[in-house]
Parts: C-alpha cells; sequence; structure tokens
C-alpha cells in the first residue's frame, strides 16, 4: 500500500496552491481530481481556436506587495504570470441603465477616489471615510500578509457591519452607493449580507488595479503542471475518494479510491465545496450540530455567460469592465428571486490566435438555481428543449443590452458559446452551480481547517474569502498549520527575501 504525507482532494487553484506548498516543503503529495483535467475553475476552453475563460477572469491584489503578488514569489510562479493592467484612463466603466448614467472610473486607488469625486462633489466627505476604512481593514486584516497569516485572524468590529451599513451612513447618492458596491459580483453576496470587512478584503485590491492575466487561468495551471515531477507530486484525474478504512480515534488510516488503490496518507487536505465534503466523509464521526451547521450554508451567486468576438477594426476598443446596472440597488441584483434584469458585465480584452490578435466580449450575469430548478436534475448534453428555449432567450435578452450599451456591436459581435449555471456545474464540478461556493455571510463560521476527524482538513473558495486570490490564502494558511508554524516562517521570509 503506497503511502502519502498527504492527499489533496480538488485541483482547483486551492489544491495546487496546497499541493505545491507541501511538496516545497518536502512532503509527498497526490492530488485527486474527480474531474478529466486539474485546474477547477481555472480552465479555459476554445472555440474556433479562440480561447475563453471560464472561472477566471480578472483579479486584484497583483500590484507590488500585494496578497497575489507575494503568494506567487513564494510559490516560485511569477514570472510565468504575467499580468494584463486594465488601462488607467476608463478601465472600469459603470453604466445606469434605468437613467442612461455612465461613468469612467479609472484604475489605482488615489485615482479611482479623485475621479469619483468629480463625479459626486458633494459627497467628498462619505468617498474619504469609505476609502480610508477599506485601507484600514485591508492593513488590519492579518491574512492578507503571509507572513502574519493565522487560522484564527483577529475578528474586527467591522466583521459585525454589512457594507450596506456603511454604504446607508457615509453617503446619499444611489450611483454612488452603486458604483461602490457593484464589486459584490466579485464574491456573489448582497451588500446587505456581506460584512465591510469581508468586502474591503476582496474590493480594495481591485480599487487598486484590476488586472487579466495572460493566457488566463491557463497560465497558471501550466505553471503548476511544468514543477509536478521535479516537485514529485503525483496527480490522479478522474478519480474521487470512495471509502475511508480503519478509522482509529478519529483518524482515518486508509483510503480506498475510485480506481480501487487503496492508500494512507498522514493528512488527506478537501479543497471542494463545504457540502461535498461533507458528503464524502463516512458517517458516524461528524455530530449533529457540526452537520446542521453546514447544511445552513447558502450558495452566492453563479452566472450565465455569453461568449463572442468583436469582428471589427473598432479603434475604441480596449480592454475595459463595462457593469451595466438596470438598479442602483445591488441588493435587487443579487436576490435569487429577482425577476427583472440584472447586473451585466461585460468584459474586453484581446487574445492572440495564430498569430493574430482577436478581440474578445465576455457578457456575465448573476444567475441562480431558482432560474433553473425545472431543470436541475438534467445532465450537460441531455437536457430537454425547454431548457434550450431558455438558453436562446437569455442570450438574446443578453445581446440587446450589450447594443443599447454599444450600438456598434450590433453588425460586429459574434456570439461563439453561452454557458447557464448549469454548464458551470457539469463541466466545472462546482456543487450547487455557485461560482464561489458558500455565500460568506456576517457572523457564519465557514468550514475550514482542521475537522473533527482529525487528519482531514478543508480549505478553498468557501473557507476564508472568495474568489482565486482567498482559495489560494486559503491554502496557505492550511500550509502552514501542516508544516508548522517555525518552518512555515522560515519558508516564506525566505522566499521572499524578508
Ligand atoms: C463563471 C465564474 C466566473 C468567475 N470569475 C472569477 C474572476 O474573474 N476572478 C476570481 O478571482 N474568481 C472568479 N471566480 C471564482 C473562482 O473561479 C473560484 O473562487 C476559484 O477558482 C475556486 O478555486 P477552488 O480551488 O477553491 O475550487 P474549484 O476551482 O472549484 O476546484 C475544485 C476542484 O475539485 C474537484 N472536485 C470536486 N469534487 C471532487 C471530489 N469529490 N473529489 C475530487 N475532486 C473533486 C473539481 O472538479 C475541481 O477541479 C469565478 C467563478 C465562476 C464559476
Amino acid at each position: 500500500m503506497k503511502h502519502y504525507d498527504s492527499i489533496v482532494v480538488g485541483s482547483g487553484i486551492s489544491g495546487l496552491t496546497i499541493a505545491r506548498l507541501l511538496a516545497m516543503n518536502g512532503q509527498k503529495v497526490l492530488i485527486i481530481e474527480k474531474g478529466g483535467n486539474i485546474g477547477g475553475s481555472m480552465a479555459r476552453f476554445y472555440k474556433n481556436g479562440v480561447p475563453f475563460d471560464t472561472g477566471f477572469h480578472f483579479t486584484g491584489a497583483f500590484l507590488k506587495n500585494g496578497i497575489l503578488n507575494d503568494m506567487l514569489i513564494v510559490l516560485g510562479i511569477q514570472d510565468t504570470i504575467k499580468p494584463i493592467v486594465l488601462p488607467d484612463e476608463n478601465g472600469q466603466i459603470y453604466v445606469f441603465e434605468n437613467d442612461n448614467k455612465k461613468y469612467f472610473l479609472p484604475n489605482g486607488v488615489a485615482n479611482f477616489v479623485k475621479e469619483l469625486k468629480k463625479y459626486f462633489p458633494e459627497e467628498t466627505r462619505g468617498i474619504d471615510d469609505f476609502f480610508s476604512l477599506a485601507k484600514k481593514i485591508y492593513n488590519e486584516t492579518s491574512s492578507l500578509d503571509l507572513s502574519r497569516i493565522t487560522e484564527a485572524p483577529r475578528v474586527l468590529d467591522e466583521d459585525d457591519i454589512s457594507l450596506q451599513e456603511i454604504l446607508d451612513k457615509t453617503m446619499k447618492d444611489g450611483h454612488l452607493k452603486g458604483i461602490l458596491s457593484t464589486f459584490s459580483m466579485c464574491y456573489g453576496v448582497k451588500p446587505s449580507e456581506v460584512s465591510v470587512a469581508n468586502h474591503f478584503r476582496v474590493a480594495y485590491g481591485m480599487y487598486d488595479s484590476v488586472v487579466r492575466i495572460k493566457n488566463g487561468g491557463k497560465a497558471f495551471i501550466d505553471a503548476f503542471n511544468e514543477d509536478f515531477i521535479k516537485l514529485g507530486i503525483e496527480v490522479k484525474t478522474n478519480c474521487t475518494i470512495d471509502k475511508f478504512l480503519d478509522i482509529e480515534k478519529n483518524i482515518i488510516k486508509k483510503f480506498i479510491l475510485s480506481d480501487g488503490e487503496t492508500l494512507s496518507c498522514d493528512q488527506c487536505i478537501f479543497t471542494i465545496h463545504p457540502k461535498a465534503v461533507v458528503e464524502s466523509l463516512p458517517e458516524g464521526h461528524l455530530s449533529k450540530a457540526f452537520l446542521s451547521r453546514i447544511n445552513d450554508f447558502e450558495p452566492a451567486a453563479g452566472f450565465f455567460t455569453v461568449y463572442g468576438t468583436i469582428e471589427s477594426d473598432d479603434p475604441d476598443f480596449v480592454p475595459s469592465i463595462v457593469s451595466i446596472l438596470p438598479s442602483q440597488d445591488i441588493n435587487v441584483l443579487l436576490e435569487p428571486t429577482n425577476n427583472g434584469c440584472s447586473a451585466l458585465v461585460l468584459m474586453t480584452s484581446y487574445e492572440k490566435v495564430q498569430g493574430k490578435i482577436v478581440k474578445v466580449l465576455t457578457a456575465m450575469e448573476p444567475s441562480f438555481t431558482e432560474q433553473v430548478a425545472e431543470w436541475i436534475d438534467s445532465k450537460v448534453g441531455r437536457r430537454p428543449g425547454s431548457y434550450y428555449a431558455y438558453k436562446e432567450n437569455k442570450i438574446e435578452q443578453i445581446k440587446q443590452r450589450i447594443y443599447r450599451y454599444n450600438p456598434a456591436y450590433k453588425d460586429s459581435y459574434k456570439i461563439m458559446g453561452a454557458a447557464s449555471i448549469l454548464t458551470y456545474r457539469d463541466y466545472l464540478n462546482s456543487f450547487e452551480c455557485t461560482a464561489y461556493g458558500i455565500k460568506q455571510k456576517m457572523g457564519q463560521f465557514n468550514l475550514f481547517g482542521k475537522l473533527p476527524l482529525k487528519n482531514i482538513y478543508a480549505c478553498g473558495q468557501s473557507s476564508v474569502l472568495p474568489g482565486v486570490v482567498g482559495a489560494m490564502m486559503s491554502s496557505f494558511i492550511i500550509a502552514r498549520s501542516i508544516v508548522g508554524r517555525d518552518e512555515y516562517d522560515a519558508f516564506i521570509k525566505t522566499r521572499l527575501n524578508k
């Protein structure tokens, strides 16, 4: 029977990160992936050779000393992950559909704030208060600094105050509140449900700089893949854990895999959705209270996405993120039972295909299981006609909104595909169709760290913070628990040259 120091379940960015960190610290590691390929939501897909992103379009925290930049340095892959910074001018555009008001905002907190004050001079004080709170929270959050991260970070007062409460306290203008809460789409929780602390932990790095990555999530997957052999990381795809055997004193000694192999390991780290973790674990070892806590987790938003290219020589085409908002109140737009239009985020980018530059436009609208309840049990390739009618209808609605935003796209936007939350669920194995795992609401204890079964750990996007940065951070924290605090501190110090 083969023995590993660690078995990592799931090969999304969280699984890849923890596997690499443990291997870099001398561990023998096996990754087990349910799908046919590694990478989870970092995967790209191709239509006529044009690459499209699934679960990784842009990120923040990339600038010097940003947590993502530091994580890449520690992992030794910073040279292969190349940022494409959105243009300083007009990188972010906000359009309110109800009154056709448009706001063009630049990258960088200082420039962003300066421009906001020009649009909303009467709100100068509120804007200053909002961003000084953002900075304070960002600086006081230990998990945003790799040399200070711990499994039990200091809880801030702002962890118990909602984003909505702070918006209502600091400003009056609905457009301004809408702009400042639009990044809620980047974790899929309403401003009234998310703590202002978590909002800023995700959003502040994006106010500072929004970047796309050259080759998208594939750049990450390739970088990790390249060193598997050198680091001795083994990978099994199309594989899950079937059974746990020899459980003594809440320690699992043997693991039987779906391919029939029996293994032992010192610890097993789950990087999948908390409810999927609980479904995988043997019954009778988790208390009712524990199970009920996990069962109460609600899904964060997912997305309906339309993928296409712009077939024109439009000289005004630049990489940008355009948020088209039918309402100033983002709470309404992230309400699963909202029957009206939701937000629509347009992301434009350049991709190189066989030496030629292609202009890509991806349009994403928040979506929830309530909207696809009728087809929830269907599987990709075997769905009824009514589902395809729903999809066609949605594509048409989104197309019309894109044309209203930019009539020139009417002649040049060529749609090449669309994905509903069921498509993502079936291709990415995303439990409950969500893009960001569980809704990380105020006052909630997520599933993170060592579980009641003592050699089993949980991390991933539902643990600390959602998104790629949050998923990676959770892996750093668990790596620290496993390799030991002193070893981890020395490792980080050496890698960051601090
Ligand atoms: C449409 C969409 C758009 C998004 N856009 C962005 C964005 O622009 N920026 C950003 O930062 N984040 C974005 N996200 C969120 C981001 O993709 C995730 O937060 C992050 O990739 C999650 O990483 P993870 O490793 O925790 O989980 P995942 O990527 O979900 O990886 C989990 C892996 O585990 C595997 N698995 C599942 N069950 C089992 C099992 N039982 N056994 C073995 N393996 C299993 C899955 O196949 C998968 O490979 C988006 C997500 C979606 C869906």
